[in-house]
């Protein structure tokens, strides 16, 4: 069994915790915060080791027992994931590597902090055996699975995305906005364009982000040029067949992030997690070209606090060397139960699909 160390434990960590602990090849070493908060007690109430990223003090006064400093739960573990605020993982970088531990960071560092910007239907192969791996951040992860299958069935010319994004998550209640829709940078592309270029170097992709009083998830309108002219339902199919892309059939009602989160809940999801894109079947369209290619358009809703987390399993398997990435990724999704809960969703074949001459 693989030692898995996780520094940080709050929004992603502590379901990068749970997900870990339910693979039948890797266990949870044990995992350092550095707040003794409500995910402090919930660490220890899960019985997972916990290690104070700084002073012990402030746990032991609080009443929480911890296992020792962050140093010997880098030393005990043979893949740390870090899982700290945005730009501290930078930080914890010395340590990793002082102690040689393989570690995986997260898409709110600067993709110079590891070797490989990495997404497990992109580009796998890539992390195997590196020793630092940067999982990129939810909408880059969330565009990266869209477009994979995408590129190579068909290949894309051009891809332009509105990213609509959530205010903050849930816990995050210092976020905003909370009385406006916000350009979100105003500066065209938004970071995001570059990020999923770590991904995809050769893409040709621009971005534009908003942010809105939202807590959920983000929303991408998705509008991309293809060098072919599959029909709706081609593209339908295609994107139905990836595990981790959730094709929702409009009988089920879901006309946004609400439903989808209730859904997900009433499935019984750990949290309501959607690991999964979430892709409007009824918005697929697409508009052949006069030249041999198409416009296709769709939207996707993307649950930022779940769909980095089987990412960070299959990081931890590549830079492990422990499977393939089509096996890695089998294995994290059936552990996890990707699929299962909402795996009654299935192609709508009652409702033909539209494309851009029936579209009104
Ligand atoms: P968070 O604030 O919810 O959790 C951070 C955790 O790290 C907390 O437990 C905190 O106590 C702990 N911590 C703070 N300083 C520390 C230190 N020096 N050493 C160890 N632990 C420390 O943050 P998050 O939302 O889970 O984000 C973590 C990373 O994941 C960031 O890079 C972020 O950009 C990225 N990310 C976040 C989201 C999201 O929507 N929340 C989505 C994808 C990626």
């Amino acid at each position: 069994m693989l030692r898995v160390g996780i520094n940080g434990f709050g929004t992603i960590g502590k379901r990068v915790a749970d997900a870990v602990r339910a693979q039948p090849d890797m266990t949870v070493a044990g995992v350092a915060k550095r707040t003794p908060d409500y995910e402090a007690e919930i660490a220890r109430d899960r019985g997972y080791s916990l290690f104070a990223a700084a002073e012990t003090t402030p746990f032991t006064a609080a009443g929480i027992d911890v296992a020792g400093q962050v140093r010997q739960l880098v030393a005990a573990s043979d893949v740390v994931v870090d899982a700290t605020p945005a730009g501290v993982g930078e930080r914890n970088r010395a340590l990793y590597e002082e102690l040689e531990t393989p570690a995986i960071y997260q898409g709110g560092e600067d993709a110079s902090v590891a070797p490989v910007s990495f997404n497990a239907r992109a580009n796998y192969d890539e992390a195997v055996g590196a020793d630092a791996v940067r999982v990129v951040s939810c909408n880059t992860t969330g565009l990266s699975r869209v477009l994979a299958p995408l590129e190579e069935r068909y290949g894309i010319e051009k891809v332009r995305a509105t990213l609509v994004r959530r205010g903050g998550d849930p816990s995050q209640t210092g976020r905003g906005p909370i009385n406006d829709t916000l350009p979100d940078p105003v500066s065209i592309p938004s970071h995001h364009a570059p990020d999923v270029k770590t991904v995809f170097p050769e893409l040709s992709i621009d971005t534009m982000g908003m942010k809105v009083p939202a807590t959920l998830m983000h929303t991408h309108a998705i509008n991309l040029t293809l060098r072919a002219t599959p029909t709706a339902e081609d593209v339908r199919d295609l994107l139905t067949a990836e595990g981790r892309l959730l094709v929702i059939p409009e009988r089920l009602g879901i006309d946004g992030a609400g439903k989808l989160k209730e859904y997900t809940r009433d499935a019984g999801r750990p949290r309501g997690d959607v690991w999964e894109n979430c892709i409007w079947a009824e918005s697929l369209t697409v508009e052949p070209l006069s030249d041999g290619r198409a416009d296709c358009y769709l939207f996707q809703a993307i649950h930022q606090e779940a769909d980095v987390v089987p990412e960070n399993v299959d990081a931890i398997r590549a830079i492990a060397g422990l499977a393939d990435g089509p096996e890695s990724v089998e294995r994290t999704d059936e552990a996890l139960g990707i699929g299962c809960g909402l795996a009654g969703i299935e192609p709508d074949t009652t409702a033909p699909a539209r494309d851009a001459a029936s579209d009104d």
